[in-house]
């Protein structure tokens, strides 16, 4: 069946409106995505029927709102063909996944002199956990450099690991900044050869391609709701049992026990032991309904209309004078970073929003890579499933505008 992106836009209650008088033009997808009315009308549905406490209640209420929950639990297992549903953790969002993993895997596995890899591409999200960790464990924490096209350099990352001391590899799949789809298979393989764990940052990459953790190999994944069509406030991550059964819990509260006297506490088995206090029950329904809407679509649908996006916008962009794209590896999904010499982004940023066109602009929390161009930032451009070629015609001629008002 063809893409049909009109009757996918009808269903996105959002994007039928005006801002400063002009007809909403949202390309700031990589920041969060808007939501289809299935999903704002599950929330309200879930508020107002079986709304209740789950895992604590005999009454009626409550054992169908458990129920709920451990079926989006395994709509999410489905969604990323991950073995078990109980290795699914629903978290805040990616934020809280990746601390989730530098505490408690660090906590459990790693100690003084070990080390730990990231790429020097990751949203901060994706590196301070780790040096909090290394800084209180005395571990010591490696970076894969990217060149200037924003690919990484396999050859110093295949020189860093090293055998017994590397333990753990923590990579996005796709740069937020920079749109490179990073070879994580391959960064995965090569981790394993030398005995590390790898955690996938699945931020950027969960609403543009396929997931398939089995296949990927990786022992962690995570992602956030809201940046694939669900509800802010929920996230989810994913890892091997083996793994997480033997960490100690990242938090400590209600449902994550088994036993508690004054003294002492047994914990609960997997996925509650990771899952303290009152979850996040309804946006954990709400992101199943997001996951079956986008299922219903198709990833791989999606992924070729993003694509052709992409090379139209990037086709477009590289034909304004004075404007330079940060960013040019040879695969790459999401979004566009670009500057005009000499102007400041938040101008660029300021002069499309008057005229209803969304985009982001600033160091989109990967400071290291701005610092690694000598820019203070960068106008970033990103696509959503509902984006169209005309969108980014309107974009286009805006952006030349832009471009002339600045010689
Ligand atoms: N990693 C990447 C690559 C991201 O783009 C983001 C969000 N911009 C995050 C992590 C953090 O996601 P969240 O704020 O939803 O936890």
């Amino acid at each position: 069946m063809a893409y049909d992106v009109q009757h996918i836009r009808s269903q996105f209650p959002a994007l039928d409106q005006k801002v400063h008088g002009k007809q909403l033009v949202y390309l700031d997808n990589s920041a969060t995505t808007l939501k289809p009315r299935v999903v704002i009308d599950s929330l309200v549905e879930y508020y107002s029927t079986v709304n209740s406490n789950i895992h604590r209640g005999i009454h009626y209420l409550s054992q169908r709102s458990t129920e709920r929950y451990e079926q989006a639990r395994e709509r999410v297992r489905a969604f990323i063909n991950a073995p078990h549903a109980h290795e699914v953790i629903f978290t805040k969002g990616v934020t809280e996944a990746l601390n989730l993993v530098a505490y408690s895997y660090g906590e459990t596995f790693l100690q003084a002199g070990d080390e730990i890899i990231v790429s020097a591409m990751e949203h901060h999200s994706n590196l301070v956990p780790w040096q909090m960790l290394a800084r209180r464990k005395g571990l010591t924490l490696r970076f894969i450099p990217f060149d200037t096209d924003g690919v990484l350099d396999m050859a110093a990352y295949k020189a860093m690991l090293a055998p017994g001391r590397t333990r753990m590899v923590s990579v996005t799949w796709v740069s937020n900044s920079l749109g490179t789809v990073n070879p994580v298979k391959e960064i995965i393989s090569l981790a394993h050869d030398a005995g590390a764990r790898v955690m996938i940052d699945g931020a950027q990459s969960i609403q543009h391609m396929q997931t398939d953790v089995r296949d990927l190999g990786c022992d962690f994944y995570a992602f956030s709701g809201h940046k694939v069509y669900g509800p802010t406030g929920i996230g989810v991550l994913w890892g091997k049992e083996e793994l997480l059964d033997q960490m100690v819990p990242y938090q400590g509260g209600g449902d994550m026990i088994e036993t508690v006297t004054l003294e002492e506490t047994t914990f609960n088995k997997l996925p509650f032991k990771f899952e303290a206090g009152t979850s996040n029950y309804v946006d954990a329904w709400a992101l199943a309904v997001a996951l079956d809407f986008v299922s219903g679509i198709g990833i791989n649908a999606i992924a070729a209309h993003e694509q052709h996006l992409m090379e139209h916008a990037t086709r477009l962009l590289n034909g304004i004078d004075n404007l330079v794209i940060y960013g040019n590896a040879p695969r790459k999904s999401g979004a566009i970073s670009f500057l005009f010499k000499g102007v400041h982004p938040a101008d660029v940023g300021m002069i499309l929003d008057k005229q209803g066109i969304a985009i982001r602009t600033g160091t989109h929390c990967t400071e290291p890579v701005m610092r690694f161009y000598g820019i203070p930032g960068t106008a970033r451009v990103s696509f959503g499933m509902y984006n169209t070629t005309e969108e980014i015609d309107i974009l286009a001629a805006m952006l030349k505008r832009v471009g002339q008002m600045f010689v």
